[in-house]
């Protein structure tokens, strides 16, 4: 039997892939040319977006759309304990509070009741927004969560990273596509090699706001402004000393930095992989929930079993993860057979940096009733089918 590593995720380079890098680094631009723009578009089609613009890594992404919404200090901002913590830190990069609601034990998404429960608890226009996490790329009810927002004067940014292509049917049985801006404010993905496209680092947010993706284009280059009809300075003082009233025109070499902003720029190079990996997102899609079908299938009614993703029109499987009767042994098992499996994730509330702002454990008993007993198991495009069924079949002996 064969008896090489299987981790919980993974890349997937193609041959195509490599030789779109190549391609870049024989041309003029490693970083700030065309591609970027070109992996932008290609992007927001994909997900329906007006907007795209893409960053560093899907921690900027996060940054870089909470400051576009002037988050700061005194601002209180809800999300989910189960997610990767950048969720809620990018509030506290901007001097904001992190207000963290309960999960849905289904769906181990944000629980909309408990989102309700906590901005009721207090003074109106105490909260100013909602990060809600497209979790293991279970698309959330966006509508709802967009009805709640507009109720309480919120904005809402989507953490789509585990879910592009991923999608919900709303009332009007209209595909809502995740992060495609209908209904949030903005949206964010990254592009770290576990998720669906991998640009080793990178990330993405996009909007249907003209405004919020021009604010964007700015903080992500350190807030400066190439555009003459946004400048605030006199032509006089763009010119500088030897201006006279001939001149009229702004100097080539001119530009303003308007606010603060950061390098938070994706490379070309990056940006070659991402549109090289795009073009087959949909087809590992496909795959992922080829994957998940059978997993559900395997494990169904299984008495070790409490609960798992399941087969869900419309998630897009970043994560297949069961609840299982002794998690910490089955963990062990797996690994001392090379499967790594993951948990995703520890409660991001009884983190000490967040236990420090004044979490304790017990807090969120749905959250930390579901991390008791998760285990994220192999889930990635390149997974084969024996592969996939040592991981049953290892599930199985370690249970019979
Ligand atoms: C991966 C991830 C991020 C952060 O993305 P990076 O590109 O690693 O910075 C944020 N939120 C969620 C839910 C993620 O899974």
């Amino acid at each position: 039997m064969d008896n090489s590593i299987i981790p919980y995720g993974r890349q997937f380079i193609s041959e195509e892939d490599i030789q779109a890098v190549i391609s870049n680094l024989k041309s003029d631009y490693l970083t700030q040319g065309p591609l970027i723009k070109e992996f932008e578009d290609k992007f927001a089609e994909y997900i329906g977006s007006k907007y795209a613009v893409a960053v560093s890594n899907g921690t900027a992404a996060l940054h870089l759309a909470a400051m576009a919404l002037n988050v700061s200090e005194g601002s209180n901002v809800i999300t989910t304990p189960i997610t990767f913590v950048a969720s809620a830190n990018c509030v506290r990069f901007c001097g904001g509070n992190v207000w963290f609601a309960d999960i849905d034990p289904h769906t181990y998404t944000l629980s909309i009741e408990s989102v309700e429960e906590l901005i009721l608890s207090k003074p109106k226009g105490f909260f100013s927004g909602i990060i809600p996490v497209d979790f293991a790329g279970y698309a959330i009810d966006l509508e709802k969560f967009r009805a709640l927002a507009d109720k309480y004067n919120l904005w809402i940014i989507e953490d789509a990273c585990h879910a592009p292509g991923a999608y919900f049917i709303d009332s009007n049985q209209v595909n809502q596509r995740c992060g495609n801006g209908n209904l949030s404010d903005m949206s964010v993905f990254s592009f770290h090699p576990v998720k669906h496209i991998a640009t080793g680092e990178g990330g993405m947010i996009t909007t249907n706001s003209l405004e919020l993706y021009q604010k964007l284009m700015s903080l992500r280059t350190h807030g400066i402004v190439k555009n003459e009809g946004a400048y605030t300075n006199t032509l006089a003082e763009a010119i500088g000393h030897q201006y006279n009233e001939t001149q009229v025109t702004w100097p080539g070499w001119y530009m303003e930095m308007q606010q603060l902003g950061y390098n938070y720029r994706l490379t070309d190079f990056q940006a070659a992989l991402g549109i090289s990996q795009l073009a087959r997102a949909a087809e590992n899609l496909e795959r992922r929930k080829a994957i998940a079908l059978k997993y559900k299938e395997a494990f169904e009614g299984k008495k070790w079993l409490k609960g798992q993703s399941g087969f869900v029109e419309g998630h897009a499987y970043h994560l297949y993860i069961i609840e299982v009767e002794n998690r910490l042994g089955l963990y062990n098992y797996l690994k001392e057979h090379k499967i790594f499996a993951q948990v995703h994730y520890i409660p991001a509330h009884t983190m000490p940096y967040y236990k420090d702002l004044g979490y304790k454990s017990g807090d969120f008993p749905a959250s930390e009733a579901y991390y008791g007993q998760c285990l994220s198991l192999p889930m990635y495009p390149t997974l084969t089918d024996a592969e996939q069924d040592r991981v049953i079949n290892t599930i199985a002996h370690f249970y019979e």
